[in-house]
């Protein structure tokens, strides 16, 4: 399937027209704005623990940042997904729902392109192999993976940049080579100010996602990943929840200081709780004429880059490499990833899919150019990379772009996470800017989506059996 089941009544309408509203006693009304693994897991929480639950997402499909498309009848993120083989919450999620014979778990093969060649860095003894470095150098690099790695207490890092720390484990030479490329392919103009948390976080997932022998092994969900948050929509559905695509959020109703309902095109959700899963600015617009400048200036406080994705569908394969770290400041993306090195050619009728991925600030003229343009921009680059490839080996592109795709975590990030209650009585907000210190994934949006689900059940389902009405209930 492609879409969700979509069930209840509109929701322009009142809630008390939904149809598990037939109950003898009121439950309590939930919305979440966003339908991404977050709201997906908040709503399944709240719908399998009584709550009547209604979700608005603006997009046509769920799935949010891990939605999909179509490619000879297969379903394919529009942003490389994978999920390393340590994300214990979606282990979790996919055994709840009885689906875990869909994840397949595969050795990859992760290059770096530097100095026109590439290199193979996918096990240690890659690492010792890399000659842009001096032998010492080498050392360096690999201790400093251990030494990242055995980092329990994240909080002494707060104080440092990445860079910073970096060069302190690893020397100017190994950061010069290998971690400020990347740095700087990833966050432009916000690399000098990134947290040493933040690039711990990769080092220690990335590392930790690997067989007994070193070599990376990640995880996949066959049918792309919008399949599980298709089947995480059709049990919120099945236990009674409602789900609505292309339904954006407009606004919100407060009356003496406390959420009362949702505003969309074709009318207001009422609700007893609103949970919005949105990034930082767009939650920022909603809450902005109910609360003080002061907090609407917090929600601002935090950064995001944007991302554009180039996804080709070519006739042949490019590499060996699944994923290649585009360590030149010369070209125009941060990496490569041959995704049917991962996934066979096979599940797209034979196509090979590659994935030309930029994180870039939303003003840049790469995520404004057309989708003709952002071809034409990156073909002559790929024609550098890899000498023997055509641009006629192109037999389909795509570009995807998403405006607030990573937050910015800067030193003392931990200070500026806004609180997951609002200032609005019965208004919550739990979002990947939030996940701090780990950074944002389909992993911990599953993991905090179910928690503040859990969360507000129990609060709201309380309230309503203590007040015998769950209708005016808020948390
Ligand atoms: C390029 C890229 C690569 C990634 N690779 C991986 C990976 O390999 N593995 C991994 O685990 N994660 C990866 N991620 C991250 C992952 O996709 C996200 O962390 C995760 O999906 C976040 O889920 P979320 O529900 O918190 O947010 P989102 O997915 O952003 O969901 C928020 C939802 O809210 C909706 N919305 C926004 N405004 C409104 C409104 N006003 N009204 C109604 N709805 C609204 C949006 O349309 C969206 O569906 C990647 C992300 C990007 C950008």
């Amino acid at each position: 399937m492609t879409t969700p089941t979509v069930r209840g009544s509109d929701p322009a309408q009142t809630i008390a027209n939904t149809p598990d509203d037939a109950d003898d006693a009121p439950r309590p009304h939930v919305v979440v704005i966003g339908a991404g693994f977050t709201g997906l897991s908040a709503a399944w929480e709240l719908a399998r623990r009584g709550a009547r639950v209604t979700v608005l997402e603006a997009d046509p499909e769920v799935g949010g940042l891990a939605g999909t498309f179509e490619v000879q009848g297969e379903r394919l993120e529009k942003f490389y997904h994978h999920w390393f083989t340590n994300d214990e919450h979606v282990n979790d999620l996919v055994k709840e729902l009885g689906v875990s014979d869909r994840v397949v778990y595969r050795p990859t093969r992760t290059g770096m392109y530097f100095a026109n060649t590439v290199f193979r860095m996918s096990s240690p003894v890659d690492v010792l192999k890399f000659t842009p470095l001096r032998f010492t150098d080498r050392l360096r690099l690999g201790i400093l993976a251990l030494r990242a790695r055995a980092v329990k207490d994240w909080k002494p890092l707060e104080a440092l940049t990445a860079e910073e720390w970096l060069i302190r484990l690893g020397g100017r030479e190994v950061f010069r080579v290998v971690w400020e490329p990347l740095l700087h392919g990833k966050f432009g103009p916000f690399a000098s100010s990134i947290s040493a948390v933040w690039f711990w976080n990769k080092l220690k997932l990335r590392g930790g996602s690997r067989d007994k022998t070193g070599a990376e092994m990640l995880a996949y969900y066959r049918g792309g990943f919008a399949a599980l948050a298709d089947s995480l929509a059709e049990e919120v559905t099945r236990l009674g929840g409602a789900i609505y695509t292309n339904r954006r959020a407009t606004g919100l109703c407060v009356h003496d200081g406390a959420v009362t309902g949702v505003e969309t095109p074709s009318g207001t959700v009422a609700a007893d709780a609103v949970l919005a899963t949105t990034s930082l600015p767009i939650f920022a617009d909603l809450v902005g004429p109910h609360t003080d400048d002061q907090y609407v200036e917090s929600l601002k406080a935090v950064d995001y880059l944007a991302n554009v994705c180039l996804v080709l569908e070519l006739d042949r394969s490019l590499s060996s490499t699944y994923w290649l770290n585009v360590n030149d400041p010369g070209f125009p993306f941060v990496g490569v990833i041959e995704h049917t090195n991962f996934e066979p050619a096979s599940t797209y009728g034979g196509r090979h899919i590659i994935y030309l991925s930029k994180y870039l600030p939303e003003d840049a003229d790469l995520f404004r150019m057309s989708d003709d343009e952002v071809l034409d921009y990156c073909v002559p680059y790929l024609e550098r990379m890899f000498p023997e490839f055509r641009r006629s080996w192109i037999l389909a592109a795509h570009v995807w772009r998403a405006r607030f795709s990573q937050p910015i975590v800067t030193r003392h990030y931990s200070r500026m996470i806004p609180r997951e209650d609002t200032p609005v009585s019965g208004l919550h907000l739990t979002t990947m800017a939030q996940v701090y210190p780990e950074d944002r994934g389909t992993n911990y949006a599953i993991r905090e989506g179910r928690r503040v689900g859990v969360r507000l059940a129990e609060q709201l389902l309380g309230a309503a059996q203590r007040d015998g009405a769950g209708a005016t209930a808020t948390v």
